[in-house]
């Protein structure tokens, strides 16, 4: 791993993803190398050529630079909420050497000490987010989410390669609703084939009221041309009979089956649909 220490230009940045107002990426890159993983696309920006997984961009002003501009957003709208902060949509927040550099840590502990009113999101594959969890309770209005794509180790050990297992992601999910702090699972990317069945939803389900969370989103694989040629390239080494059910999901009608899946499996449960939709990115082919 390609190690940076950078200094960012700016930290608080604004974005379109679905639920949020402001993004705040402490690293650029990441080290858990999910093989479907969409940022990777975003971060080649910055390294043409290099490959996802193998770099990583340490923005150590991060925790100041946030201060100075909660500072002139508050002294611009009179107020101290802006809207929902999500950490992060090109890194993982809890990457392995947050243990090292805690510039998630410091963010946050920036933001509650600043008494930031607005919704803080944090969505991560790993349990390290335990650790603040004096500075989660600290947080006006905070939820910590965990993605949860199996119930299954090995498949999570399969296509996210160097991230946390799933079954210590459920633990982590289980300690911070004992610890009092809200939390949700994102069920993204719906993998095919492993998961995209009534069945295994139930069960994924199941296992979430039980660790307590109350709310799930759910988002549809989004095969973007780079992203596939990711995915289908480490599939076509490791397991080329499964590109098959990959590429029948690329369409609209597949799409359309699943979402009714969905509300099937989710009725009568304690859990809200995010956004109250199934989230997809694009426009897909009607039929393959
Ligand atoms: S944890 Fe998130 S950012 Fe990191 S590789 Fe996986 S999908 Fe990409």
């Amino acid at each position: 791993m390609q190690v940076n220490l950078v200094e960012a230009k700016t930290i608080l940045i604004k974005t379109n993803l679905p639920g949020s107002d402001f993004v705040v990426n402490p690293y650029n890159g990441c080290s858990f190398g999910c093989v479907y993983c969409y940022a990777a696309q975003i971060a080649r920006w910055h390294h043409p050529g290099e490959k996802w997984g193998t770099f990583l961009d340490v923005k150590v002003n991060a925790p100041e630079l946030l201060e100075k501009e909660l500072l002139r957003l508050e002294k611009k709208l009179k107020s101290k909420n802006f809207g929902s902060i999500f950490f992060s949509s090109v890194t993982d927040p809890y990457l392995g050497l947050e243990s090292k550099y805690e510039l998630t840590r410091k963010c946050l502990l920036t933001l509650a000490d600043f008494g930031y009113a607005g919704k803080v999101a944090i969505q991560t594959k790993s349990p390290l987010v335990t650790r603040d969890i004096d500075i989660l309770k600290r947080l006006k209005d905070v939820a910590i989410g965990f993605t949860v794509t199996t119930l299954d180790d090995k498949v999570s050990q399969f296509l996210e390669t160097n991230a946390p297992p799933v079954s210590s992601r459920l633990k982590a999910l289980e300690q911070l609703h004992q610890s009092g702090i809200p939390t949700y699972a994102f069920i993204g990317p719906i993998l095919p084939y492993f998961v995209a069945q009534p069945e295994k939803f139930k069960e994924i389900l199941d296992k979430l009221e039980e660790v307590g969370v109350t709310e799930v989103w759910f988002e549809h694989l989004n095969l973007s041309p780079l992203t596939k040629f990711r995915l289908y390239q480490f599939l076509q080494k490791e397991s080329p009979s499964l590109i098959v059910f990959f590429e029948k999901s690329n369409t609209e009608e597949y799409r359309d089956r699943l979402e009714k899946v969905i509300q099937e499996v989710m009725k009568g449960r304690n859990l809200r649909l995010g956004l109250g939709k199934v989230i997809h990115h694009r426009k897909l082919p009607k039929k393959k």
